[in-house]
């Protein structure tokens, strides 16, 4: 009831919804009081969490904030979604995101922008804005969330919220609608770390009905959170300290990373030679496997079909152009071109072979280092419409968080201390599986 009346008061102006679940929150509420009180409670037995609109929902309706899927109700319930009902938690709703999540801003959404609980006027990040500002606005204890290129981290940080992107692998995609499937993953967005590692022992795990999902056991993640840092070791990459960061961000995210020198660790300063190319890889790699993924949306099985079509070809053009909006129409274009005959040496290959030794920067740094820190997003959250007519510039915004996605890292993003009222976020990358770890130096800190 709580969560429902703070949302019902603040999500006209935040618009972090796209679908309130009133009756079905109320009866699991109800189903969550009763086994309360039998004793037989589960380990998120009553807690009111929303998911991204990108996961299928049964009977719910899941949009992934296109006009594509705007009438589509899926018949089945992601893993995800399936396992955190199973441990108790209440589907509160769905939260708003950029089209198919694609974007740094959460204004690609077919239902329009959300706004950023700390700064109406300014943006909440992307693609995961809803999940963000809906934890950020506390209309829900945790929000699940999918991040391709930065999509849990960047909105945690311009939210001031926590969030982990998982390993690549570690918790199913089943059900969770593809982007760019060798980037894609699913997470959590929490309060804090110790939220999420409740959340995410829930969610993590392998799943036969994924083929890429790791078989690897998963440890206690809330067991893990008090472990000793002492001797731990920090790599600062330089890379992530240069030209394009916000001089007041970096050194807001400077002293914290100083604190944990006061906690026992050691600063190391490395460098990701290759990260300043992570960027123009994500841009070929992702489109590629998008326009791939995407081309099921086609008006004939489900989703959007346009009125009155002449023929089949028509159908096929007219529900596509009238169905994805600019930003996917963008995308599909550029993974079109750079997978074609004439040009997929000269973009696609390459952008593998770059993707290679983005991978071998980070397999050298954790020969010497636990963890690598740095910030989340170059700026703090900026202006709504500010960066639309710009898409470098939007692109530019990842620059921290998209190498991580290309090596299939985890990463976790926690918020330190704001400029100008701002949240800023502190970016910790681990070694594959090492969300343990992550969770724990983010929760020694906090
Ligand atoms: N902002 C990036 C993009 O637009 C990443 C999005 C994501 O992680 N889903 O592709």
């Amino acid at each position: 009831q709580h969560y429902l009346e703070r949302i019902a008061r603040l999500d006209p102006m935040l618009n972090a919804f796209i679908t309130v679940a009133t009756e079905s929150a109320l009866a699991a509420a109800e189903r969550a009081d009763r086994t309360l009180r039998s004793g037989e409670t589960g380990p998120l037995t009553g807690i009111p969490i929303a998911h991204k609109d990108i996961f299928c929902t049964q009977g719910l309706k899941t949009s992934c904030g296109s006009r594509m899927l705007d009438n589509f109700i899926a018949p089945y319930d992601a893993t995800i979604v399936e396992r955190l009902a199973a441990a108790g938690a209440v589907v509160l709703g769905k939260t708003n995101m950029d089209e198919f999540a694609m974007g740094s801003s959460n204004e690609t959404s077919w239902y329009g922008p959300v706004r950023n609980p700390w700064d109406q006027t300014r943006v909440p990040g992307g693609s995961s804005g809803g999940s963000a500002a809906a934890v950020a606005a506390r209309l829900c204890a945790a929000a699940t969330a999918s991040d391709t290129g930065g999509s849990i981290r960047q909105p945690a940080a311009l939210c001031g919220v926590t969030g982990i992107k998982p390993t690549y692998g570690r918790c199913s995609r089943w059900g969770m609608i593809a982007f760019a499937s060798s980037l894609d993953q699913a997470g959590v967005m929490a309060r804090s770390a110790a939220d999420a590692a409740f959340i995410l022992d829930e969610m993590a795990g392998f799943d036969e009905r994924d083929s890429t999902s790791a078989e690897v056991p998963v440890p206690d993640y809330v067991d893990a959170l008090d472990d000793d840092i002492t001797g731990l070791r920090i790599g600062l990459p330089k890379e992530y300290f240069g030209e394009g960061l916000d001089p007041r961000v970096g050194e807001v995210v400077m002293d914290a990373i100083k604190e944990y020198e006061r906690l026992g660790a050691e600063i190391i300063e490395i460098s990701l030679p290759n990260s300043p190319l992570s960027v123009p890889v994500y841009y070929v790699v992702a489109p590629a496997e998008c326009s791939s993924n995407l081309a099921r949306f086609d008006g004939v099985r489900y989703g959007y079909r346009c009125e009155n079509p002449k023929d089949l070809l028509d159908l096929y053009e007219r529900s596509r152009a009238e169905g994805f909006g600019p930003e996917v129409q963008r995308r599909i274009m550029i993974g079109t071109y750079v997978l074609s005959a004439g040009y997929y040496d000269a973009y696609y290959l390459k952008a593998q072979k770059i993707r290679r030794l983005i991978v071998e920067d980070f397999k050298r740094a954790f020969e010497q280092v636990d963890v690598i820190m740095g910030p989340t997003s170059p700026t703090t959250a900026f202006p709504l419409g500010s960066k639309l007519d710009d898409p470098v510039s939007m692109y530019l915004n990842d620059i921290y968080t998209i190498a991580t996605n290309l090596a299939g890292l985890p990463g976790l993003s926690i918020p330190v201390e704001p400029v100008d009222g701002l949240p800023v976020g502190l970016q910790i990358i681990g070694n594959y599986f090492q969300e343990a770890r992550l969770l724990n130096v983010a929760h020694r800190y906090q």
